[in-house]
């Protein structure tokens, strides 16, 4: 059994209250049960409360256990393929539309803060930069904001130069970059403790500590049994993204996504003397390398996530390369001492989109955000609910007929040390 501790972090240091959970015992009855109390889940909850149904929330551990209540706060619009390559391959109407939902899942996330009051959340729109690490990548970004904007009529990005970089970052380590407006910062996990209020207030169920261990689904509907209790329900939304390997009642989608774990470290409060030099605008900031790092200001301290070099679980070395990596960035933190280092799962999948669809006729699944899910699991939770009850939605390139194994799946963990090595390399020699 895996550990359903969920880490001390920084997240939970500043963290609002939560109810005293409850436990699934017994018989219960719903509309749609929910597998995964993160953002997915829960949205999904939002969503069935909102069309006139009960929702009930099986949570294996906490509301935000998983990536829900760990991530970097980087609420942005971003998927890992770029929108010109979707164009290239899938024709501009399609990756308009992939555009045009980005920016439905960033509104979904204000809505959400503005509608139930989620005010800890402390969302703000400040935008999002995304940093180049070399002259490639940077000419990359220019092609993307170029089709973004000339092809979509889409005016929230803009090009900044080295000097601006420079100065919006407090790092002399990129050529440029990419500042998209309509992005911002979250507290991730009180994000998913407003959303889980949200659901309870309105009338719907979440049971934590019990995890759906088995699903019977028969013509007369699903029923999903914890240890202790079960949900009778019409239909199911499988909610599980980088933990769905928990338990064998995810198992049909279990093979569609490769948990890879990704890593936060965030320092001491600074000084002001410091804090005048970093990340001046309160944004979020993402490298464009294929190892991605991120970083933004929280408070007084700064937050520095990143991949690579951490296997199934955390280890020393790896926080000592992620926390030496914001150092070379930014050499202004020399001495400065790091306060809190946890990680989790994100879920990867093959082509780097998200899935959702129907697994069969009751059951919708929605997951493998790559690593950018605040935004994207918000939406895709409402439009699982939507697909579950029979809605036909233009969701593009992210709508599958099934849950979409990966080949070779029993390789995976060999073949994500591999590729993580190769794409550190990569980025090692500037490629
Ligand atoms: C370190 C880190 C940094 C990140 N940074 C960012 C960022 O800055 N910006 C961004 O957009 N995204 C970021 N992400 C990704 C983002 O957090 C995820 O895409 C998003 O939270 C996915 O939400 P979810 O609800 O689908 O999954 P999760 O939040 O992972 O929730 C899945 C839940 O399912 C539960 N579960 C699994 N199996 C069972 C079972 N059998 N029974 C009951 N419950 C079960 C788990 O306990 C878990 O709580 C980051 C992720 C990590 C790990």
């Amino acid at each position: 059994m895996s550990d359903l501790t969920p880490p001390s972090s920084l997240w939970r240091d500043t963290a609002t209250a939560v109810p005293v959970p409850t436990r699934l015992s017994g018989v219960t009855t719903a509309n749609v049960a929910i597998i995964g109390g993160g953002y997915t889940g829960l949205s999904a909850a939002l969503r069935a409360i909102e069309r006139g149904l009960k929702p009930v929330v099986i949570e294996a551990s906490e509301v935000g256990f998983g990536a829900s209540g760990r991530n970097g706060g980087v609420v942005s619009t971003k998927y890992r393929v770029s929108l010109s390559d979707m164009a290239k391959h899938h024709g501009v109407d399609v990756a308009k539309r992939m555009n045009r939902l980005a920016h439905d899942a960033m509104d979904c996330v204000e809505q959400y803060v503005d509608r139930y009051e989620i005010r800890s959340a402390g969302f703000a729109k400040t935008g999002n930069l995304r940093c180049a690490h070399n002259a490639n990548a940077l000419a990359s970004l220019r092609e993307e904001a170029r089709i973004v904007t000339e092809t979509f009529g889409d005016t929230s990005l803009q090009i900044l130069d080295r000097e601006e970089t420079q100065y919006e970052t407090g790092s002399a380590a990129f050529v440029g970059g990419v500042l998209n407006k309509h992005a911002g910062v979250i507290h991730p996990l009180n994000y998913a403790r407003g959303l889980a209020r949200a659901v309870r207030d309105r009338g719907g169920h979440i049971f934590e500590h019990s995890i759906a261990q088995r699903i019977d689904n028969t013509p007369d509907g699903i029923e999903v049994f914890t240890e202790l209790g079960s949900v009778r329900a019409e239909r199911l939304v499988i909610a599980t993204n980088g933990y769905s390997d928990l338990a064998p009642a995810t198992a049909i989608v279990r093979k569609s996504v490769i948990p890879f774990r990704s890593a936060m470290v965030a320092t001491e409060p600074l000084s002001a003397q410091v804090l005048q030099t970093l990340v001046r605008n309160g944004r979020s900031y993402s490298e464009t390398r294929r190892m991605m790092r991120w970083f933004r200001r929280i408070d007084d301290r700064l937050l520095f996530g990143g991949r690579g070099a951490f296997g199934k679980a955390d280890s020393g070395p790896a926080f000592a390369a992620l926390e030496s990596a914001m150092k070379d960035l930014f050499p202004q933190l020399a001495g400065v001492t790091v306060t809190h280092r946890w990680s989790g799962l994100v879920a990867m999948t093959m082509d780097s989109l998200p899935q959702i669809g129907l697994a069969d006729s009751r059951t919708a699944f929605a997951v493998g955000y790559n690593g950018t899910g605040i935004a994207m699991a918000s939406l895709l939770g409402r439009c699982a609910i939507d697909l579950a009850f029979g809605d036909q939605i233009d969701l593009a390139l992210m709508r599958r007929a099934r849950p979409e194994a990966i080949p070779f799946y029993s390789l995976r963990e060999p073949a994500v040390r591999t590729v993580a090595g190769w794409y550190q390399f990569l980025d090692h020699i500037g490629r």
